[in-house]
């Protein structure tokens, strides 16, 4: 087993004194290293493929709370519906109406955030600042979604520079989103991983995601 328990006590204690949430994400690693990570208290894990997560979540206590953090297609979402806690990658108009429309099925109110793109690369999916504000004015729409805030991943680089100025400018949005949209009581500002979560803390983050700290590098 893998899991690095100084590690996560370290950060849990942390990110406790702080108010921040961590979300243990645990993508392509074995059903043992949830459950030791379970056995120290920790219920927030984060995965990123549905059949994977689908495959996981019975094997494992109904208490955990599963946040999807991947890239998620709209064909997809009726088999996590049931049971995800919160769906962080919403990065489209289509997909929200599919969110609200299978959790509506399931006679659930499923928690979202909305994905935005704040970094250089090209592959990392998200709406810009103006598709945030436009599907922020249809958000009380939905009757079986609540939008809880933004979700981002910064570059990956060694230039610390970059990837504040990319965090900045999710705080930003952010906090103009919160300011225009009372209504919608957004508290979640998802950023921050292994290499960068303490830039992420330093520019306001409330929850970050930490997968190889905890459970070792992926391979
Ligand atoms: C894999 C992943 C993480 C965790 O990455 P680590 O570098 O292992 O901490 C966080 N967020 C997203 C969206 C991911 O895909």
């Amino acid at each position: 087993m893998s899991v690095n328990v100084n590690a996560y006590q370290q950060l849990k204690a942390s990110l406790t004194a702080q108010g921040v949430t961590l979300l243990a994400v645990s993508k392509k690693k074995p059903i043992a290293d949830i459950e030791a990570l379970y056995q120290l208290g920790h219920r927030d894990f984060a995965e990123n493929y549905v059949q994977e997560l689908v495959e996981k979540q019975p094997q494992l206590p109904s208490d955990i709370r599963w946040y999807f953090i991947g890239h998620l297609q709209r064909n997809k979402v009726k088999y996590i519906a049931p049971f995800c806690t919160q769906i962080q990658s919403v990065d489209s108009l289509s997909l929200l109406q599919e969110i609200n429309k299978q959790a509506q099925k399931c006679g659930r109110v499923i928690d979202v955030l909305l994905q935005v793109h704040i970094a250089s690369e090209e592959t990392k999916f998200g709406f810009d600042e103006q598709e945030v504000f436009s599907v922020l004015e249809q958000g009380s729409l939905f009757a079986n979604v609540r939008i809880k805030g933004l979700m981002g991943m910064a570059s990956f680089t060694e230039n610390t520079d970059q990837v504040q100025r990319e965090f900045s400018t999710l705080k930003s949005i952010f906090d103009r989103a919160r300011q225009q949209f009372t209504e919608l009581s957004l508290d979640t500002l998802s950023m921050g991983m292994s290499g960068d979560y303490p830039l992420a803390l330093r520019w306001g983050s409330t929850m970050v995601r930490v997968g190889s700290l905890l459970f070792g590098a992926r391979s």
